[in-house]
């Protein structure tokens, strides 16, 4: 059913309203010399009631737009209309946009690539390949019981946290085992469960294609000369304390924390440090996480599965 509210306006009566709706806004406009924020919608409230078309309400707002323009283009702010009303809603100016939300930060993601610095290796989550052995490894210069090789970046990272150390401390430690192939890795292990059983073994030594010292990204280190090598005792001496303190700001993560087992499987190790890139590490030690499993989301992995 047509009402005359929805009906056009045709002739001189159309026209009429259409100049006093323009000089009641411009007025109002002046009014206001546009230093505030003008109430769009209740002009176009206004002009809604004043004209009682949608169509004629829409130009009538850009009367106004355009008025304010210039009114303010002496430098004053702009106001921006903001159709607010369903009977703004056909109007040729498009609603501001909603300020885009801060992006939050996006979730660690753990990686099975043993490429990447990313990577998770555990007692679920096997290298694949099982004999993986990554490309770039390269010597690193520091002093050692079994020379070390990590790969470059890990063994760069390695260096400079043992300068650091020497010249805070007046200390030394050295690498006591860096990378090792999956062939090694047989033997250590094969040693394990010689001298204590498979159950003792692997609470201590992973077993071939589950070592992180696999992927070139890990390193066992003691004191020089040395003590409590490979002991729990190491976590007391200068060397341990000052590798739990400040190996994070060079990119390594204590990867079996006191208290950890149930999670990583492994008893507490803190000799053993696993390269993970400083920007990873910090976000790490600023996450509150004590595993990596913890900060990545991960599954507990004590055991291997059946
Ligand atoms: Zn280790």
């Amino acid at each position: 059913m047509l009402t005359k509210d929805a009906a056009p306006e045709r002739g001189p009566t159309a026209a009429k309203r259409l100049r006093r709706v323009q000089s009641y806004t411009v007025g109002n406009l002046r009014a206001s010399s546009c230093t505030g924020r003008p109430a769009a919608g209740s002009y176009t409230r206004t002009v809604s009631q004043l004209l009682r078309t949608r169509a004629a309400a829409a130009a009538a707002l850009a009367l106004v737009v355009a008025g304010c323009v210039t009114a303010c283009a002496g430098g004053e702010p702009t106001p921006t209309p903001k159709p607010s009303t369903p009977a703004a809603s056909s109007t040729p100016l498009a609603p501001p946009s909603p300020a885009p939300a801060p992006a939050a930060p996006a979730a660690p993601v753990a990686s099975t690539d043993p490429n990447n610095l990313s990577v998770i290796v555990n007692k679920l989550r096997p290298l694949a390949p099982a004999d993986y052995a990554p490309a770039d490894v390269v010597e690193v210069p520091v002093p050692f019981a079994n020379q070390p090789f990590l790969r470059k970046e890990a063994a760069d990272a390695t260096v400079a946290m043992f300068a650091a150390f020497e010249a805070q401390s007046g200390l030394k430690m050295q690498a006591q085992s860096a990378y090792r192939s999956y062939q090694t890795q047989v033997s250590v292990y094969a040693g394990w469960v010689a001298s204590k059983g498979q159950a003792g073994a692997d609470l201590t030594s992973a077993r071939p294609g589950f070592s992180e010292h696999q992927t070139g990204l890990a390193i066992d280190i003691s004191a020089l000369p040395a003590a409590c090598t490979l002991q729990r005792c190491f976590a007391d001496t200068p060397q341990g304390q000052w590798l739990a303190a400040n190996a994070v700001d060079y990119g390594f993560v204590l990867r079996y924390p006191d208290g950890g087992t149930p999670v990583t499987g492994y008893e507490f190790e803190p000799w053993h440090y696993r390269y993970v890139g400083v920007d990873t590490a910090k976000a790490y030690r600023a996450s509150g996480a004590t595993t990596l499993e913890q900060y990545f989301g991960l599954p507990a992995a004590p055991t291997y599965a059946p």
